[in-house]
């Protein structure tokens, strides 16, 4: 059963500040109501207010500048990230994800505000946007920030964001060349949540015969998705080799923090992240090298 609340609903930016400030107190901002409505049915949360964000045309958008990078406004659905054909180009990883990603319906109705404002740990755009190195910006009636992904995400269910604050987009980085990035998870049932999932990001050297740089995000393997930053430095300066990815997956899954649920054991998740370790740094090493000859 639903508490009773005060329905609100914001047509702008403008509109959702004034809200979100006139009731700082108890409130809780709606958009598509595919994560919050299951909390609200479940007693879990009971706001006196519900914000409703949804439709607000200002903040749904996808903008690419190939020196500036995307942008993707926070009531931007999932589907329309699936459906870019901008995204497609010049984040092909990030169309994948979403294909895989609830059924149509859930994703013709959440979106990608909602989903990173949820914080779940095995959400699947959290794991790869923090791969893909990418920010959030959010603003009150007072000021607008910036904060990286990895700085968002604070604890399970959990972000930075403050009492009066509204996502505004995701900012993703152009990608730098010599560079692919893989994502997937492990699931039971096709395009649910992941039980964990590997995000990897790979750039090679000038002459495409070692990585410069790495970038490991495991999902469903911590409070918050989680750079193996250990498993990352193995990689820089180095070749990838079947030894090494052997190596890596080994250190990525000594760096999980996994829980144990109705889904798995821990150690059922440590073996997933070194073997979906081992298969996205695989992919990205050889989809980076292709794209370095
Ligand atoms: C059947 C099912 C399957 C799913 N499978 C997956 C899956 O495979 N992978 C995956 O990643 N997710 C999955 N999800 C989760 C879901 O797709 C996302 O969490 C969804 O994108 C949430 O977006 P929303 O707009 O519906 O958010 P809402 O449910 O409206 O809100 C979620 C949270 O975000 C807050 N919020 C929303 N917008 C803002 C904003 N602009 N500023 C500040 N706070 C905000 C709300 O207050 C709330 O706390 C699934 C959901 C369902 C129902």
């Amino acid at each position: 059963m639903i508490r009773d609340f005060v329905y609100l609903k914001a047509g702008s930016v403008k509109e959702a500040l004034d809200l979100l400030d006139k009731h700082k107190d108890d409130y809780k901002i709606i958009c598509g109501g595919q994560s919050l409505l299951i909390l609200m049915r479940q007693g879990l949360v009971a706001p006196e207010n519900l914000i409703d964000i949804k439709g607000m045309k200002e903040l749904s958008y996808i903008k690419f500048n190939s020196k500036t990078g995307l942008r993707i406004g926070a009531t931007t659905i999932h589907r329309e990230i699936e459906k870019s054909s901008v995204i497609k180009k010049h984040y092909p990883v990030l169309v994948d994800m979403e294909k895989n990603l609830a059924s149509i319906q859930t994703r013709n109705w959440g979106t990608i505000g909602g989903n990173l404002a949820h914080a779940d740990p095995a959400g699947d755009p959290g794991a790869l946007l923090m791969a893909l190195n990418a920010r959030v910006s959010m603003a009150n009636k007072e000021r607008v920030r910036a904060l990286l992904l990895e700085e968002f995400f604070v604890d399970f269910f959990e972000t930075a964001l403050e009492e009066g604050e509204l996502l505004l987009e995701v900012q993703v980085p152009p990608v730098p060349p010599r560079t692919a990035t893989a994502y997937e998870k492990f699931n039971i049932i096709k395009n649910d949540q992941g039980i964990v999932s590997v995000a990897a990001s790979l750039t090679l050297n000038e002459d495409g015969l070692r990585c410069k740089d790495a970038r490991l995000v495991l999902g469903g393997s911590a409070p918050v998705p989680l750079r193996a930053k250990e498993a990352e430095a193995m990689l820089k300066g180095r070749k990838v080799t079947e030894g090494l990815l052997e190596q890596v997956g080994s250190r990525a899954s000594e760096e999980a923090d996994p829980v144990a649920d109705i889904h798995a054991s821990e150690g059922y998740r440590r073996h997933l992240v070194k073997a979906l370790t081992k298969r996205m740094v695989k992919r990205a090493w050889e989809h980076a090298r292709t794209l370095a000859h």
